[in-house]
């Protein structure tokens, strides 16, 4: 399978060069030039186990991988890691159904790509024959930023530098990465929000004076942030497994359409779905739900992408966006692959932060619908499922499933729905325990112990193991400031 550069301009690479490259040197993302499609029945497929299905989807992508190869990757990423014993149980409450991927390590469905992609990082050292170290680079709106810590945690041959938002993560967020463990993981808050954190950690990957640098060093940079190929295949595979599970619970006729709804903030996630429909998988809308920061929005709606505008700190941290990295992935495939296109619209957005889809583009947007919910709207949807199927939502999962209710209301829309329930209620205790009617506390872990007290829903084993950790990380630095913080590290190793 040939990875091809969204700008046009940077080589071609197979996954494992795709995977250590992490974003393309001439600024693009990488791209599978095609979809392979899905040959199997539903109900053969709806008859595997998790593991089984995701080396289905991941085979024909990583075909420099041997069966073996790839086997023991998803076996190491998901055996023993997940507390759910399927890994992604399918759940049913207000109407919709939950694709439930925060089962993993650290709470978020960022675990379901992140487990995985330090394993297919390592062959893909071995297969590619690199002799440098790889520092991996994260910026993180506050989940990416721990589940890569965790993923990478000791990988030989790696390394990883974890950028945040200062302030502007939730209390369980910053605790994780603040107490990540490792001999070779680094945390600091900057003093911006996550755009400022995302758009310097591309420079620094694109910046040839500090590559040659570190290059002399022994090292060189990589991505673990959705824009490297690596996060998003994976992804990929539970869209398939959420409608084997469909089928299988009878919730949709094998053949027949679903809807799905995806929480979104840089794209990825949402992406991932959209290639799952490319593979084969019946769908009929994609969703697409966002905060305040309502930016996709507007660009469903209009085919205009507007960055020019207030950046909210919202309750839904994760999705608190306004440049979506994802975005240019799909603005090349509706474009009918033309990396022309690419280039153009996206150094609009450098120069004007605005740029107007091309009426291919427009076209294709109509197999997406697009909402957003705001802070008290989020808090209402969290109570409102609660109340009625005792099932309990966290602050971005409750962004989709009001997004999907208006959907479906408003079109007449009454397609079996899939929403990506993308963490766990307990990272971001204080809200959901608000959202049911719970007294605030002084204290986060004492949000998360009334939180199980009243929903019974046990907590999970990566956030109960939180309590007491050592602060580890402490600093917090001006984004000037991001690429010395970069070379000091790395020196600091050698
Ligand atoms: C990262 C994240 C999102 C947004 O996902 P994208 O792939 O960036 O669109 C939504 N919800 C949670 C909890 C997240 O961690």
């Amino acid at each position: 399978m040939i990875f091809r550069s969204t700008r046009g301009i940077a080589p071609e690479k197979n996954f494992s060069g795709a995977v250590i490259q992490g974003i393309a040197s001439d600024k693009g993302l990488y791209v599978p030039a095609e979809f392979p499609k899905l040959e199997k029945s539903w109900e053969t497929y709806a008859a595997m186990e998790y593991k089984e299905l995701a080396a289905e989807v991941l085979r024909p992508y990583l075909d420099e991988f041997t069966d073996e190869e790839l086997k023991a990757c998803i076996d190491g990423a998901y055996t023993g890691k997940f507390e759910a014993e399927d890994v992604v149980p399918l759940a049913s409450a207000g109407g919709a159904h939950f694709l439930e991927l925060y089962h993993g390590p650290t709470a978020a469905f960022k675990d379901m790509a992140l487990a995985l992609m330090p394993y297919m990082m390592r062959a893909a050292l071995v297969k590619e024959k690199e002799d440098k170290t790889v520092c991996i680079l994260v910026s993180t709106s506050g989940d990416t930023g721990i589940a890569a810590l965790k993923g990478f945690e000791d990988v030989p041959g790696t390394c990883i530098i974890v950028f945040f938002p200062d302030g502007a993560v939730s209390p369980v967020q910053e605790i994780q990465m603040r107490t990540a463990t490792g001999s070779n993981t680094y945390v600091t808050s900057i003093f911006g929000n996550f755009d400022d954190a995302q758009t310097t950690q591309k420079a620094l990957l694109n910046d040839p004076a500090l590559a040659e640098e570190v290059g002399a060093l022994g090292y060189r940079f990589s991505a673990a942030n959705s824009m490297n190929a690596g996060r998003l295949l994976p992804q990929v595979a539970y869209y398939v497994w959420a409608y084997a599970q469909m089928v299988k619970q009878g919730a949709v006729k094998a053949g027949d359409p679903i809807n799905v709804c995806v929480p979104s903030g840089n794209f990825g996630n949402i992406l991932s779905a959209w290639y799952a429909k490319q593979m084969g998988v019946p769908m009929n809308k994609l969703i697409c739900g966002s905060n305040k920061n309502n930016v996709l929005t507007d660009f469903f709606h209009t085919g205009v992408y507007d960055a020019r505008r207030d950046f909210y700190v919202t309750n839904s941290p994760s999705m608190d966006i306004l440049i979506s990295s994802n975005l240019e992935r799909l603005l090349y495939h509706l474009s009918g692959n033309d990396p022309a296109v690419v280039r153009s619209l996206m150094e609009q957005l450098a120069s004007e932060k605005r740029y107007e889809a091309t009426d291919a583009i427009k076209a294709g947007l109509s197999q997406f619908a697009a909402g957003y919910a705001n802070e008290d709207e989020i808090l209402a949807a969290i109570g409102e499922v609660y109340e009625k199927d005792h099932y309990l939502m966290d602050t971005h999962t409750a962004v989709g499933y009001k997004v999907w209710k208006d959907y479906a209301a408003i079109a007449g829309d009454d397609t079996p729905a899939v929403i990506a329930s993308t963490a766990s209620p307990y990272k971001f205790a204080a809200a959901v325990g608000s959202a049911i009617g719970l007294k605030p506390t002084g204290d986060e872990f004492e949000a998360i112990a009334a939180l199980e007290q009243a929903s019974g829903v046990k907590v999970p084993y990566g956030l109960a193991e939180l309590k007491g950790r050592k602060l580890l990380h402490e600093g917090a630095i001006r984004r000037e400031d991001m690429r010395d913080f970069v070379r000091e590290t790395i020196k600091s190793r050698v």
